[in-house]
Order: C-alpha cells, then sequence, then structure tokens
C-alpha cells in the first residue's frame, strides 16, 4: 500500500497498523474513511471480520472501497 506523509507528502515507511516518516520522525496510524464523505467510519469488529460503517447515512461501507488516510498518533 502506498502512504504520502500528509506533512511533508513523502512516501511512508510501512510500519504495523500504520507508516512511519523518517524526515518529520513521525508514526501515522492508518484511519477508515467513507469514500462518500470522507468522514471517520465506525469499526465493526465481528467474529475475525471487520465492517466498516459510515453514521452519515451511506451504511455498511465494503473494505474494498474504504478511504485509508495516515494520522498522525
Ligand atoms: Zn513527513
Ligand atoms: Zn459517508
Amino acid at each position: 500500500m502506498d502512504m504520502n506523509c500528509p506533512i511533508c507528502d513523502r512516501q511512508l515507511q510501512e510500519i504495523d497498523g500504520g507508516g512511519h516518516c523518517e524526515s518529520c520522525n513521525q508514526d501515522f496510524r492508518l484511519e477508515a474513511r467513507c469514500p462518500d464523505c470522507h468522514q471517520p467510519l465506525e469499526v465493526l469488529k465481528a467474529c475475525g471480520a471487520v465492517d466498516y460503517f459510515c453514521q452519515n447515512g451511506h451504511g455498511l461501507i465494503s473494505k474494498k472501497r474504504v478511504e485509508f488516510v495516515p494520522v498522525a498518533q
């Protein structure tokens, strides 16, 4: 997965559950966002499967459509 640093726009090094920017020395986690309204999705975990739910009326979002955005942690 290609991710760029939201601060300096360099490519992030992939780490467990997110990314790391060497030039900012900053770790990022991936946040799931709705592809329609770009708001954070509620993550529902059930029996090993993960569902993503938009609370702004877009309902369940399949994982293929989810936008993963790096956010500073
Ligand atoms: Zn950076
Ligand atoms: Zn939505």
